[in-house]
């Protein structure tokens, strides 16, 4: 099958079939063969490995996929795209589709049937509305994976890898970061895409940390203290843990966690590390056990 990453051939892909766009599918097709060999590259596939794709599309990227890995599971909702892909994927006996939404797949459930439960690899130029569902919930639903490489917007790309005294910190980075080593690969402008989105892009590589960075007894209460601090940016620690729905200590108990933090007591919730906030969850536990 020819090579979809030359432009010429997803337009006579897209016609042959009277392919409709679909804008609710976030569908944007990558028309680059240069930024393809970036991402398999960046994922760093070996004939060992088995990849889950997130929204094949007409299978550009898949057939890159399939050269590289041993097998290739791709998960795509637009039951248009099914037909495309089975012509398209037809000269590779690596390949399953299977026509659905990502976020109701059970991804534990596949990993074990076709990787016999060892560690995967995610690969995906994802469709953007859905970015941080679909990282988070691998990442917390403990699916077995070794790194996730992905196309996301710019400015998500960036918010998963700064840390405090950026105004793109916040809840993502120390979610991310706590789960996994981030590195952007690639910057990628809107005109490698087919239809072109309205925002940059870029490729980042999230390599899952083998044991978590920072020893913390409760991570939900950290994440809540997270989501906390960052509902109201602004305020201070002590205010935004007060006004929390999902928090209920005493005003007593927050200043005193603070301090036994080793924190300041006006201290702005964005200026703390995952370090701190691993300290802070680890205080709270010992103040209420
Ligand atoms: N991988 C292709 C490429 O690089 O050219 C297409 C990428 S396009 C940005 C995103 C793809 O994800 C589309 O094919 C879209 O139909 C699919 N998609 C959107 N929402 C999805 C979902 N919830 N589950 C699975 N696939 C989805």
């Amino acid at each position: 099958m020819a090579n979809l990453g030359i432009p010429q051939n997803t337009i006579e892909i897209l016609q042959k079939y009277k392919f409709v766009f679909q804008k609710k599918f976030g569908q944007n097709f990558l028309i680059d063969t240069h930024v393809l060999e970036k991402i398999i590259d960046a994922a760093g596939i070996g004939k060992e490995d088995m990849v889950l794709e997130i929204g094949p599309g007409i299978g550009t990227m898949t057939q890159y996929l399939a050269e590289a890995a041993r097998k290739v599971v791709a998960v795509e909702i637009d039951k248009n795209l099914i037909p495309i892909l089975h012509e398209t994927l037809q000269g590779y006996d690596n390949v399953k589709i299977i026509q659905g939404d990502i976020l109701k797949v059970d991804i534990s459930r596949l990993v074990e049937e076709e990787n016999g439960g060892k560690p995967i690899k995610v690969v995906a130029n994802l469709p953007y509305y859905i970015t941080t569902p679909i990282i988070m919930g691998l990442f917390e639903g403990n699916v077995p994976i070794e790194s996730i490489t992905v196309m996301v917007q710019k400015e998500v790309a960036d918010r998963m890898q700064v840390g405090p005294g950026s105004k793109d910190y916040g809840a993502l980075s120390l979610a991310v970061q706590y789960y996994a080593e981030p590195y952007i690969a690639a910057n990628v402008p809107p005109n490698c895409f087919m239809p072109r989105p309205n925002v940059g892009s870029a490729v980042i590589r999230l390599t899952r940390h083998k044991t978590p960075p920072v020893d913390v007894k409760n991570p939900e209460l950290m994440f809540k203290l997270i989501r906390a601090s960052f509902n109201q940016r602004r305020k201070t620690l002590q205010n935004g843990l007060n006004n929390s729905q999902e928090l209920q200590f005493t005003k007593e108990q927050i200043a005193e966690a603070i301090g036994r933090a080793g924190l300041p007591a006006a201290v702005r919730g964005e200026a703390l590390t995952l370090e701190q906030f691993a300290k802070l969850a680890n205080v709270f536990s010992e103040l209420t056990e």
